[in-house]
């Protein structure tokens, strides 16, 4: 009997602990924003697409630049800003015209 207790309130623990998490996943779902292939949490960015979408884990991209960036989890390469990156990508191409 006394053992079906304590596995009862190991149930019970490991079941507040699953909705805690759905409770987490929930407010931060309602926090995020999708913005330029990236998430944004208020100010707080950017986080990658990919890791929230499969796993629920917020992972900050890591970026030298503003254009684009990576992933240090899933190595997703998201690019922020297109124009600036098409430009960049332009830019590149007329040099290697001119050598
Ligand atoms: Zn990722």
């Amino acid at each position: 009997m006394q053992t079906d207790v304590y596995s009862l309130v190991e149930k019970n623990e490991k079941l507040k602990k699953q909705l805690d998490e759905i409770k987490k996943t929930e407010d931060i779902e309602s926090q995020i924003v999708y913005k330029e292939n990236t998430y944004w949490r208020n100010s707080d960015g950017p986080y990658c697409t990919k890791c929230w979408d499969t796993e629920n884990t917020l992972v900050r991209l890591h970026s030298e630049d503003s254009i684009e960036g990576q992933c240090p989890n899933c190595d997703n390469k998201v690019v922020f800003d297109i124009e600036a990156y098409e430009k960049q990508k332009d830019e590149l191409h007329k040099r290697i015209k001119n050598l």
